[in-house]
């Protein structure tokens, strides 16, 4: 097939959130006899799932602490839910396990998830909390645990195989996913900011609309752009702080223990929910008993079992990158950059905290998997995502690395594009750091929560 020269909308990156706009916005453009997905482009320079989809862990929850992101996350699970089998997804529920610094951040999570009738249970007091775990699994040992959110929804996806299943969705409304094209700039309009065209590799392409979808790479097209470097915001006491970075990378450690996922499961059988564990409790090292956290630190984990990983696989705090913001290498992305790879002492850490959490873990640091994992993710000011339209006719999807579970973003992208304002979204606006309308931030060791 010819390049193409011009197309209504082009969207770049193939990933959560390029396709899932692509696919939404086909059915909108369908429902309301505007088009088709026959006028959508999806342009990825690398190839379907080739960026942070493609290698997340897959963990879909609902467990945070700002009212915004909950119910954002709550209709996200409602599109996971609509179709399991194309998107790969294992409804198994999610765990959040917690030590006592956190304990009021997630009762309070717990109460609102009520109100906006998210199933869940919450435990509470170190013996209920104890109990309740020991009655899911009989080998339970985490200390100094004091709280349990048990999210009824949620899980994890299968990532290639879910991205896989989103194009193809796509496809079948008759979007174009065109690969191996960089996108390189755009043209812009003479008389007003808006994009008339974009410019990549194989040629330049007209358009009406652009939908920006590229994960960490978005740092570049910000640049390209020219949106500012650094942000000005409004604190809490209502002075302005400014010259505030807007993009940082941080590292994501994740790993593999190549172990029988059968081997990890609830006590009666079952698959086992997503595990999330925070705590202060003294983590002493799975190989030789030495002290990796003294008591008193919090330091927190997550896992599954996971079939299409070939074991449980999981991960740990990520730590932020201090190379500049605009140094630093990008490509080649994921297990395949030599730089940006989950660390030795990762893997020391997250297996002793498996074998802290469960007695099944014990003695099982040589099964770790040694094939490179991780990648780096890039985060906002606020380490929340910012949503929003710029240069009159672009769409910027910046999801601050929490945005493989939000897989209805692209729903609500969608239907603003075709004149339908989403509450849902509005939080998410670049306006709100110089309005001083930020999140509340919570106790949890992740900046993700
Ligand atoms: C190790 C790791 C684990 C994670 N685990 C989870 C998790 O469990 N749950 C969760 O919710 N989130 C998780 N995340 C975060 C999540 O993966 C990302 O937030 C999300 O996948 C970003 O999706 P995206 O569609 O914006 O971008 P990506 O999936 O990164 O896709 C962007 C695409 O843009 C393309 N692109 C870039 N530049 C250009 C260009 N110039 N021209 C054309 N194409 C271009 C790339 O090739 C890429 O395919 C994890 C992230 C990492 C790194």
């Amino acid at each position: 097939m010819a390049f193409p020269t011009s197309s209504d909308y082009v969207i770049i990156g193939a990933g959560i959130h390029g396709l899932s706009t692509a696919y939404h916005l086909a059915l909108e453009l369908k429902a309301s006899g505007k088009g088709s997905g026959e006028d959508i482009i999806v342009l990825d320079k690398g190839g379907i799932a080739s960026g942070a989809s493609g290698i997340a862990c897959g963990v879909v929850r609902n467990n945070y602490y700002q009212p915004a992101m909950r119910e954002l996350m709550a209709h996200s699970v409602n599109v996971w839910d609509s179709d399991p089998e194309a998107f790969s997804y294992h409804p198994v529920g999610y765990m959040q396990i917690s030590c006592e610094s956190m304990h009021a951040d997630v009762g309070e999570i717990y109460q609102q998830q009520q109100a906006i009738g998210y199933e869940s249970v919450f435990i509470e007091g170190e013996n209920d909390s104890r109990n309740y775990m020991l009655s899911i699994y009989d080998d339970w040992q985490a200390e100094n645990i004091t709280s349990v959110l048990h999210e009824k929804k949620g899980g994890y996806a299968n990532n290639t195989k879910s991205i896989y299943g989103l194009a193809g969705k796509a496809e079948a409304e008759g979007v174009r996913i065109v690969t191996g094209v960089e996108v390189t700039g755009f043209m812009r309009d003479s008389t007003s900011s808006a994009i008339k065209a974009v410019e990549t590799s194989k040629g330049t392409i007209k358009c009406d609309y652009v939908v920006i979808g590229t994960g960490p790479w978005v740092r570049d097209f910000w640049n390209m752009l020219e949106l500012p470097k650094t942000v000005s915001i409004k604190g809490t006491d209502g002075t302005l702080h400014h010259n505030i970075g807007m993009w940082t990378f941080w590292q994501l450690e994740e790993g593999v223990l190549k172990v029988d996922p059968e081997m990890f499961k609830t006590n009666d059988g079952k698959q086992p929910p997503v595990m999330h564990v925070d705590t202060d409790a003294a983590l002493k090292s799975v190989v030789d008993g030495s002290v990796i956290e003294e008591e008193g630190n919090i330091w927190g984990l997550y896992y599954k079992p996971d079939f299409h990983f070939g074991g449980v696989q999981g991960g740990a705090m990520p730590y932020p990158v201090t190379t500049p913001v605009d140094e630093l290498q990008l490509d080649p992305y994921g297990p395949a950059s030599p730089e940006w790879i989950s660390s030795p002492e990762f893997a020391h850490m997250w297996v002793s905290a498996l074998a802290h959490c469960h007695k099944r873990f014990e003695g099982s640091m040589s099964k770790f998997d040694k094939e490179p994992s991780g990648g780096v993710g890039c985060f906002t000011p606020d380490s929340f995502p910012v949503f929003d339209e710029f240069a009159e006719n672009c769409y910027i999807i910046a999801d601050s690395n929490h945005g493989y579970k939000m897989i209805g973003v692209g729903q609500l992208v969608a239907q603003h594009i075709t004149g339908q304002t989403s509450e849902l979204l509005k939080p998410f606006r670049f306006s709100r750091y110089a309005e001083g309308e930020l999140h509340p931030t919570s106790n949890s060791p992740f900046p993700w929560s």
